[in-house]
């Protein structure tokens, strides 16, 4: 099992010269199975330059799994260019209502729609994945497990086994926040994963004016990773106004805090690791 970043950042995309290292596309991570298999996590505007790279697989098949609705996680939907191939078929899974909100960025009933491209128009065809379904399934090879997150109108978190080596990718969930799951709860569904992706927006310090939001700090993400056992720590959803200076240094106060335990860092746009 392979993975690689295409977006890390959270909210709202933010190119730049303060962004060029971690980059400053919305979330998108593509999980290669054994086989070869497309699999996507989240439609942030990174998954237009993903697009970009899979004309070869002409006409070709994606699982995308969608995290929750929130802008950030699928303003790049639009731009996904095997949409726009005949041939391509994209199923979609996680979220419950992803596929009624993906057709909603293109059919908008309000003023003149926001896209000059109707649903109906597309080439691709893009259905639900029904036999792929939370709260788990098998997909090429894979075993997908879920749970809900700690995030204003939900929110679902992924953990892809293969081989006996897991990752976890789980992003806008507040651990310590209001929501339906405790911090044991995410312990015991990270527990002895290879790869622990967590949501870490914010700084320990920031977390006060901001409780309720939907997102954790790297202290509690480095607290999970401890007490879940994993072997690396991949911080991700980078606040927008976080610097590649300002991540160095959040990343800097997390391996400290991480005393050695596990190896920790910041997801960076294309960064592609083998489990
Ligand atoms: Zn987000
Ligand atoms: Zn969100």
């Amino acid at each position: 099992m392979r993975f690689t970043f295409w977006g890390t950042r959270g909210s709202i995309a933010v190119p730049g010269p303060d962004t060029l290292r971690y980059g400053g596309n919305t979330t998108c991570l593509q999980v290669e199975p054994e086989d070869g298999s497309l699999v996507i996590v989240d439609a942030g505007s990174g998954i237009r330059p993903l697009g970009l790279t899979l004309s070869e697989r002409d006409p070709g098949e994606a699982l995308l799994l969608v995290t929750h609705l929130h802008w950030d996680h699928i303003m790049g939907f639009l731009f996904f260019d095997p949409l726009y191939r005949p041939g391509w078929r994209i199923r979609v899974s996680g979220w419950p209502l992803a596929l009624k909100g993906l057709r909603h960025l293109f059919n908008s009933k309000g003023a003149d729609g926001n896209f000059p491209v109707g649903w109906e128009d597309l080439p691709a065809k893009v259905e639900k994945a029904r036999e792929m379904e939370p709260p788990s399934f098998e997909a090429h090879g894979m075993e997908v497990l879920t749970t809900p997150l700690n995030h204003p109108q939900g929110g679902v978190g992924f953990r892809f086994s293969q081989n006996g080596d897991a990752l976890v990718f789980i992003t806008d969930n507040e651990l310590s926040g209001p929501g339906p799951l405790e911090m044991q709860d995410f312990i015991a569904f990270a527990a002895g994963a290879k790869v622990l992706v967590h949501d870490a927006q914010y700084l320990p310090e920031e977390m006060p004016a901001r409780r309720g939001y939907g997102h954790s700090d790297y202290a509690q993400a480095v607290e999970l990773a401890r007490q879940a056992e994993v072997e690396r720590l991949i911080l991700t959803h980078h606040d927008p106004a976080r610097s590649d200076e300002a991540i160095d240094a959040m990343v800097a106060r997390a391996r400290e805090a991480a005393a050695g335990q596990f190896m920790v860092e910041a997801a960076r746009e294309g960064m592609t690791l083998q489990l």
